[in-house]
């Protein structure tokens, strides 16, 4: 059995893959116990405004403070709490964290009002009363509806004749926005999100990546971006422009029409006494 070249064709003793798997186990062993234990925290990524470049509001980024593996990002552990069914509480805490956070803001600083966008996974849509936690939340922060934004994905809306379509209705209705993240990757289209109490189409960094700033652009992506910009605006609906990292990409955005920007170029994701210092600047 010994492999005269030393690697090995045994794939399923793989030790890198066997780590991998270990550390999967690890984390989700462990996912209910560290929200209990505090260790999750958010970072605070600005949204700015096209025009005048004002920070608007900000995305509510969650990272995991992991006593063994050190910081997390999301990419690593919110598939496997969407898996363990974990995910409905760790949102709750994001969503109550964020509130919390912002309504801090507000009272800091009443003259730049600034919303919070919170990032919401399928599940907690499907499987969790939503509709109760954002009520409770925000009744117990204080927070005015107008300034919480909720992110869902194209596939957390799709076919959302029942559950979702009222979860949204009733939200919307409480005064809170909903946007749509990543658009453009799934398989929704504007006809039907327009139908939707949905206020922003979020669209994917993918797009704005074809925006190079090399010699070889791709001018059907920014074709694509204007045609969408154009639409979504018809339909009533405003549009960030995702992972801007070039100030030429934010100037063809500006130009194009979105309405605001997220991204490297405008600012990395914060701690929230680095928002803090921006609102005061
Ligand atoms: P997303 O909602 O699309 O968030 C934007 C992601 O793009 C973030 O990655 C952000 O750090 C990254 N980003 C921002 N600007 C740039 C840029 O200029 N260039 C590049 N290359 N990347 C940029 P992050 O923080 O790793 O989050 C990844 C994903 O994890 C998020 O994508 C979101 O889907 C999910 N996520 C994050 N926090 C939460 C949460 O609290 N709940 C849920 N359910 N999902 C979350
Ligand atoms: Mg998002
Ligand atoms: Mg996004
Ligand atoms: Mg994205």
């Amino acid at each position: 059995w010994a492999k005269a070249d030393g690697k090995s064709r045994w794939t399923l003793f793989d030790p890198e893959r066997n780590a991998h798997r270990m550390t999967r186990q690890a984390l989700a062993s462990t996912l209910r116990p560290a929200i209990e234990r505090g260790e999750f925290v958010l970072e605070f990524q600005p949204l700015v405004g096209m025009g005048e470049g004002a920070v608007q509001g900000v995305e509510a980024l969650v990272r995991w403070r992991h006593p063994q593996f050190g910081t997390l990002g999301p990419n690593r552990f919110i598939q496997l709490a969407e898996e363990e069914g974990a995910i409905v509480q760790l949102g709750r805490w994001v969503l109550a964290a964020s509130c919390r956070q912002a309504r801090q803001w507000q009272l800091e600083h009443p003259d730049t009002p600034i919303f919070v966008s919170v990032n919401v996974a399928v599940r907690q849509v499907w499987d969790s009363d939503l509709v109760a936690d954002v009520a409770g939340i925000l009744a117990e922060t204080g927070l005015p509806p107008h300034l919480l934004q909720l992110e869902l994905t194209e596939s957390a809306v799709m076919g959302s004749a029942g559950r979702p379509l009222q979860a949204l209705q009733a939200l919307s209705g409480m005064g809170v926005s909903i946007a749509i993240d990543d658009f453009g990757t799934g398989y929704s289209n504007l006809a039907y999100l327009s139908r939707l109490p949905v206020s922003t189409l979020k669209l994917d960094g993918s797009f704005v990546q074809g925006f190079r700033d090399d010699e070889h652009p791709n001018p059907a992506d920014e074709t694509i971006v204007e045609a969408l910009v154009d639409l979504a605006h018809r339909l009533g609906l405003k549009v960030t422009a995702e992972c801007v990292e070039s100030a030429q990409q934010a100037e063809r955005l500006a130009r194009i029409g979105c309405d605001t920007g997220q991204g490297w170029f405008y600012a990395r994701p914060l701690a929230a006494e680095q928002v803090s210092a921006l609102l005061s600047g």
